[in-house]
């Protein structure tokens, strides 16, 4: 029998649920559906022995708490994981089992063959040699992101209860919708939540554990132009389009995500359009250095300043909105919550995965609100389509780990 018995049947009953968010959505969370899996989630916490267990009002996060079982003063430990789904597909979720999966085969995730999992294209494949994956059926994401996160927390806490020779102290459970619209953490409830330190359970293969985030501001470039008859123009008029693409020009040209990697940031220009009469161009600005992010928002302001001054008029507006900073920042002012973590992996003899994430995480926000949170593996691949894919094993180490960590912090205390 498996270790952990309901692990996988939990995650195969939540995936079959869709959960995708809606983006733009103006209410919180951001669907009917949500909600109503919250409400689901609540009844299952329940059932298995966990106290406190209600949706905040605040953020809908559904919180609960297992009980210490010593008297030592252990720091509060919470887990987090979000079990809303990305903007694909998610109707009629059917999961595929491929058993001791050889590490080399071309996997068929839909009859026809037309979506296979080929090594070749996705050589992560080769690290599963043996292990039963979970995958789609082609048409659908899988969920992984992050239902394999809200299982694995389940299970580790339902083992507690079921092993109380394995001491612990408080523990929350924080399982919240919205981290794919970027909108979840943003009204977490830290108070409420009550933990001292915090890990959300939403990273992807074996070993991974992200304590180092990008800063993150999206800018808006609004571009007024003079729209005359091209006939008259000259000395006259000013072709909005041609003001966007001399603003581009003048941003650093390797500063692009196509030509950067590891800590080095960016300016990416996602979306634009434009006429002579107006234009529009919206950018992301990422760095993981503070600093060098502020000094790259004072570089975007400075182009459309100077383009401002060469025109003689106000042509060009920049509204720059921070959207999340470094969690480095709040957690190397005490790293036990990175060290535990560490412990627990190389006690279990799983080799630390630890590099700086291209990207924000809800830790990043959760963080910032005083509650320093890394990131955890929870074992998905490929997320946000259809190629997305688990192990099981890897889900069981993920439960493994939280449990080690628990068990750390009261050694330790
Ligand atoms: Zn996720």
């Amino acid at each position: 029998m498996a270790k952990y018995e309901n692990l996988i049947p939990r995650f195969l009953k939540y995936v079959k649920i869709n959960t995708r968010s809606t983006p733009n959505s103006t209410t919180i969370p951001s669907n009917e559906r949500l909600t109503k899996f919250a409400e689901g989630l609540v009844e299952d916490l329940k059932a298995i022995g966990l106290t406190n267990v209600h949706i905040n009002a605040q953020s809908s996060y559904v919180y609960a708490t297992l009980p210490a079982n010593t008297d030592k003063a252990v720091k509060k430990l919470g887990f987090i994981s979000h079990f809303d789904t990305a903007d694909f597909n998610s109707e009629n979720i059917n999961p595929q089992f491929v058993e001791n999966y050889d590490g080399q085969s071309v996997i068929k995730l839909d009859d026809a063959g037309k979506y296979t999992l080929d090594p070749a294209v996705f050589p992560n494949l080769k690290n599963y040699q043996g292990d039963t994956l979970i995958t789609t059926d082609g048409s659908t994401l899988l969920g992984a992101d992050d239902k394999s996160g809200v299982a694995e927390i389940m299970a580790a806490a339902e083992y507690l209860l079921a092993h109380p020779e394995i001491k612990h102290g408080e523990i929350e459970i924080g399982l919240g919708p919205d981290e794919e619209i970027g909108t979840g953490a943003d009204h977490f409830d830290v108070k409420d939540f009550g933990a001292d330190i915090a890990y959300t359970v939403d990273g992807g293969p074996l070993g991974q554990l992200e304590y180092e985030t990008f800063n993150a501001a999206d800018a808006q470039v609004e571009i007024t132009g003079t729209n005359v008859h091209p006939a008259e123009a000259k000395g006259v008029m000013v072709n909005a389009s041609q003001v966007a693409m001399d603003f581009h020009a003048a941003l650093p040209e390797h500063d692009r995500p196509e030509n950067t990697e590891g800590r080095e940031g960016f300016f990416h220009l996602y979306s634009m359009n434009g006429t002579v009469d107006s234009a529009h161009l919206s950018y992301i600005i990422r760095d993981h250095d503070r600093q060098i992010f502020e000094d790259r928002k004072k570089l975007f302001q400075g182009v459309a300043d100077q383009l401002n001054k060469q025109y003689g008029s106000q042509r060009v507006d920049v509204t720059i909105k921070d959207q999340y900073y470094n969690m480095r920042e709040v957690i190397e002012k005490d790293m036990t919550v990175v060290d535990l973590a560490k412990q627990a992996l190389e006690d279990l003899d799983i080799k630390p995965l630890i590099f700086p994430v291209r990207g924000g995480t809800d830790g990043s926000k959760i963080s910032f609100m005083g509650l320093p949170t890394p990131n955890l593996f929870a074992g998905g691949e490929n997320m946000h389509g259809r190629f997305e894919y688990v192990s099981e094993q890897t889900m069981e180490k993920a439960t493994d780990v939280i449990i080690k960590i628990a068990e750390l912090a009261e050694q330790q205390a």
